[in-house]
């Protein structure tokens, strides 16, 4: 369940060198080699998943858990009251690396970074009505 030509399998198997700072059963976490802030962790899933839904259960649970121990242990490592935790859960969304990866970014007060809502410049105007047959929409999908 490695992909031969994944960094991040790669990474799993020893075959490529990473500055891994701590894993589980089911995920391992390890320094970004271009990281956005000191201290930029990656959790990736010892198996290669391409998106957060395909992951059996037994992987989410650990690629979370494995994110929760070091959002805390970062905290009192580098010294930041604070983290950014992200997912690019597909191409579109700006995933570089088709293996499933969480992204910690811890951050300070005037870092230059900004929130999650700083990553778009317009919002869609939908109305009560619209939000409401998308909830609609979504519960029905959800219980099929
Ligand atoms: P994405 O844009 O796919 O969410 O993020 C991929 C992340 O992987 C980027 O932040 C990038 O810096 C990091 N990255 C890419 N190649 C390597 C590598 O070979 N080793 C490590 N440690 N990180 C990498
Ligand atoms: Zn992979």
């Amino acid at each position: 369940m490695q992909d031969a030509n994944c960094i991040f399998c790669r990474i799993v198997s020893g075959k490529t060198k990473a500055r891994i700072v701590r894993e589980n059963d089911h995920a391992l976490a390890f320094l970004d080699a271009f990281p956005l802030s000191p201290g930029h962790t990656l959790v990736v899933p010892k198996i290669h998943y391409s998106k957060i839904q395909d992951m059996d259960k037994k992987y989410c649970s650990a690629v979370f858990s494995l994110t929760c121990e070091l959002a805390a242990i970062l905290e009192t490592t580098i010294e930041v009251s604070a983290s950014t935790i992200a997912i690019h859960n597909g191409k579109d969304a700006g995933q570089e690396v088709p293996h499933v990866h969480i992204h910690i970014v811890p951050r300070s007060i005037n870092d230059g970074g900004g929130p999650i809502h700083s990553m778009f410049n317009s919002r869609p105007k939908l109305n009560e009505e619209e939000i409401d047959l998308l909830a609609d929409k979504m519960r029905k999908g959800l219980s099929m």
